[in-house]
């Protein structure tokens, strides 16, 4: 039963999305500076392009060799991302020899073409079957507000995002599985602003207490749990709740979120055969929408959006710290983890240590005039990678 799950380390997965050019970004005249790089790839994207032009060939595809489809990004080696300087002088002849190109690798990228289907293949889909035996994940999108977390995330209507593809898939896995075991599934959908925690489904309910039970289990006093199965009733739920994000307007004149967005669904089952009865499995999935990375620098922000801004790089820099330290731990000898410098760190402590896995998604945009944010996001993930 436990055979999806191999390895008994810490994975990690660091991925990278760049957004299509938007209208205001061509208005201004900006210029494409980031791009992934096609032919160190060229053996996955031949397999994604035969995929997206025949949607019966992938599924057949999926039937015939499961494995062969969820294992193409392990074995492509990573893909290179290019970005380009556009301030980088080069009439200057001090720094003539210096390229204006840097090359970041990820263990996958996604370039503007990239659809949410793809993305979600590539990321999400094979943390389901480790949920499912027992084993937690998390899901993070990384980078500036604007830069397309959400969309990957949450999505919209016509085109949703990872939340609802994964469940769905998660429902057909646990409805394909269901005569040997009983399984129920929870959701609960919430924000950590200001290190303060909040029921995006019931915002009425104030800030809600962290808690750590006396089998060491996190749980957030009062927080609501939704039950469903049905994907149009997840989006709308989950839409609603995005709502309910705090946002605030920055001086760079964007609503950007101050706050991490969590959706949490815990996966508890029993067996239905009866002498083993008591056996009860929990598989934990966390996917979080980050707050925008943005410095308070670049938005001049003063007073309470420092604060928030230091709240934010507080977490940031505590997921950082976990991330490295575990990236570090599984390729040598042991390292301490503070999981307790931060409110997201803390909820996220079971799920980003031991046998789970975890997923980094970064996101930038391609234009000249988000350059700063976009290297400083491609640094940031470029950290979080095993080394
Ligand atoms: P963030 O959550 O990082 O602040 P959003 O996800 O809200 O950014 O994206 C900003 C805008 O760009 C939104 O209008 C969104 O629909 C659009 N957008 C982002 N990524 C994509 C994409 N890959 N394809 C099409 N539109 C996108
Ligand atoms: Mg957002």
């Amino acid at each position: 039963k436990d055979l999806a799950v191999e390895s008994k380390d810490h994975q990690l997965t660091v991925a990278l999305r760049i957004r299509p050019l938007n209208e205001a970004e061509i208005e201004e005249g900006a210029t494409v500076v980031a791009q992934r790089v096609d032919d160190q790839t060229r053996c996955y994207t031949a397999n994604v392009t035969g995929m997206e032009t025949n949607g019966k060939s992938r599924e057949e595809k999926a039937r015939h060799e499961p494995s062969q489809q969820s294992s193409t990004l392990a074995t492509a080696g990573g893909t290179m991302v290019v970005l380009m300087d556009p301030f980088e002088d080069t009439e200057n002849h001090l720094r003539a020899n210096r390229s204006r190109e840097k090359t970041y690798m990820f263990d996958v990228a996604f370039g503007q073409q990239a659809q949410q289907e793809e993305v979600y293949l590539a990321t999400t889909k094979n943390l389901i079957e480790g949920v499912i035996a027992g084993y937690n994940a998390t899901v993070f999108a990384y980078g500036p507000t604007g830069a397309g977390k959400t969309y990957t995330m949450l999505g919209v209507d016509s085109e949703p995002g990872i939340y609802v593809r994964t469940l769905n898939d998660l429902f057909k896995a646990i409805e394909a599985g269901k005569e040997d075991m009983d399984c129920s599934v929870y959701m609960s959908y919430l924000e950590i602003y200001n290190e303060m925690i909040r029921d995006l489904l019931n915002p009425s309910s104030g800030y809600l207490d962290l808690r750590e039970d006396a089998k060491g289990e996190i749980r957030i006093a009062g927080i609501t749990e939704f039950s469903t199965s049905n994907a149009r009733e997840i989006m709308a739920l989950l839409t609603k709740g995005n709502k309910q994000r705090t946002q605030e307007p920055t001086a760079a004149n964007k609503t950007s979120s101050r706050s991490h967005a969590i959706l949490q669904v815990t996966v508890k089952q029993k067996s239905r055969v009866k002498n083993i009865n008591e056996e009860v499995r929990m598989g934990k999935l966390f996917m979080v929408d980050l707050a925008g990375t943005e410095r308070a620098s670049q938005t001049q922000n003063r007073g309470k959006r420092m604060k928030e801004g230091a709240h934010i790089n507080r977490s940031l820099l505590a997921l950082a710290n976990c991330i490295n330290a575990l990236s570090e731990r599984a390729g040598r000898g042991a390292q301490f983890v503070n999981y307790r410098d931060s409110k997201l760190t803390r909820l996220l402590k079971d799920a980003l240590g031991g046998n789970s896995r975890t997923v980094m998604i970064a996101h930038i945009s391609p234009a000249s005039t988000n350059f700063e944010e976009s290297r400083n996001t491609l640094m940031y993930a470029d950290k979080a990678k095993n080394i």
